[in-house]
């Protein structure tokens, strides 16, 4: 079973970490991970622009170094880049300073093209040791989410994806979708959908 909404146990357990934002404003918070890949990343931007949404994007370092030009149009669109390691490791099973230099390597890759004043960071599969978040911490803050899509689940239709993302979906919510050839299925029928349901509802999509 897919745990769409991040429940009290996880957050009460990491309560340094960014799970949601605490606002009175009617302000969701999309995230997008894994990419930048040409074609899915760029769609992803199009389609927030239709909506005049700004987004928060954790990019993989191996993918900003292969797809430089699909990284710069995140970066001019003014959406915010977060750090996704370099080649997407699972803190649980990576010694230490393994992943550390490769949380760094991503970093190098991201302040070749922009730096940012907000430093942020995303664990890959949400994996990671309390021990690699404390030195990471000190540069970084730590972003996970409230909402996870489950885009990339290949055995759930769209429509199921659609509706759980728009049931939990809230004020101050930060929503997890990946720009990623695996999800891209998914993601494609339910991000429109879900930007044309909140904008309707004048909700505004916000950058962390
Ligand atoms: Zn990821």
């Amino acid at each position: 079973m897919i745990i769409h909404k991040t429940n009290f146990l996880m957050r009460a357990l990491y309560p340094d970490f960014l799970w949601r934002i605490p606002t009175k404003e009617k302000e969701i918070y999309l995230t997008f991970d894994d990419g930048p890949i040409p074609e899915i990343t760029e769609f992803v931007l199009e389609e927030l622009a239709k909506f005049n949404a700004k987004a928060t994007f954790f990019c993989i370092g191996d993918n900003i170094a292969k797809h430089q030009n699909v990284f710069q149009q995140v970066v001019n669109q003014g959406h915010t880049i977060g750090n996704h390691t370099f080649n997407h490791l699972k803190g649980w099973n990576t010694e230490n300073g393994e992943y550390l230099k490769n949380f760094d390597l991503c970093q190098v890759e991201i302040d070749k093209n922009e730096i940012q004043n907000r430093r942020l960071f995303r664990p890959p599969y949400g994996r990671i040791k309390r021990n690699q978040a404390k030195e990471i911490l000190k540069t970084h803050e730590i972003v996970m989410w409230d909402v996870l899509t489950a885009d990339y689940d290949q055995n759930i239709t769209q429509e199921q994806v659609l509706k759980k993302t728009l049931q939990h979906t809230e004020q101050g919510s930060i929503v997890l979708f990946h720009d990623s050839i695996k999800a891209s299925r998914n993601m494609k029928y339910v991000l429109p959908r879900v930007l044309e349901h909140f904008s309707e509802r004048d909700f505004v999509f916000k950058k962390l």
